[in-house]
């Protein structure tokens, strides 16, 4: 059976790019894409990074039970679409770059679904990665700091914790632990 797998961890820690790796790599995963109120970063596309859509279309597939979950950060909405993930899961193994208490959410809808944390070699590191991202403001980027902490203290409960120093390195303990 195709597994669910959740990738979790801190804003800047390489999410983003580890997912789009795997999938590169292996013919047999795919990503989600996600529903978001916020706005499209620069080179963003809907339907390849996000699904962009209104405040009011989120509320209305909230109502309609159309999400796996959702949650709020930094003032917007982001939320797994149920029917989308379910349709793919038919044909291959489904990665989630979701939040932490998105990531836990699932677990509890789908128990078997595979909780996997990315962590930084350092906090520092993780800020200068943001910054270099170049995508939000300092502002904006302080904002993300402040959360990690937060999103760090589930890692008990993930079933995998991978750190993210070397990309190469980081993608193949994956690419072992799904094997
Ligand atoms: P996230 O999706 O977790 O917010 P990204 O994948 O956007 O993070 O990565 C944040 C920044 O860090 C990007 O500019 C990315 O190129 C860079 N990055 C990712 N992994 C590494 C790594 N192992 N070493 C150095 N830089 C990295
Ligand atoms: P970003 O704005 O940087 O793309 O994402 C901000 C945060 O939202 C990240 O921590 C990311 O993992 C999380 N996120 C993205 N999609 C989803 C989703 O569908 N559900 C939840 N709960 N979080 C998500």
């Amino acid at each position: 059976m195709n597994k669910l797998v959740v990738i979790s961890g801190p804003s800047g820690v390489g999410k983003g790019t580890i997912a789009k790796k795997l999938i590169e790599r292996n013919e047999n995963m795919t990503l989600s894409i996600s529903c978001t109120t916020r706005n499209p970063r620069e080179g963003e596309l809907n339907g390849r990074e996000y699904f962009f859509i209104s405040k009011e279309e989120f509320v209305d597939k909230i109502k309609n039970n159309g999400f796996l979950e959702y949650s709020e950060h930094f003032e917007n909405y982001y939320g797994t679409p149920k029917d989308f993930v379910l349709e793919k899961l038919k044909e291959k193994t489904v990665i989630l770059e979701i939040d932490v208490n998105g990531g836990l959410l699932v677990k509890e809808n789908m128990p078997n679904a595979l909780l996997i944390m990315i962590l930084p070699p350092s906090l520092e590191e993780i800020k200068n990665r943001l910054i270099k991202r170049n995508t939000e403001t300092l502002d904006k980027i302080e904002k993300r700091m402040q959360r990690i902490e937060f999103e760090l203290s589930k890692k008990d409960k993930y079933d995998y914790l991978v750190v993210n120093d070397d990309l190469n390195l980081a993608i193949e303990e994956i690419e072992n632990i799904l094997k």
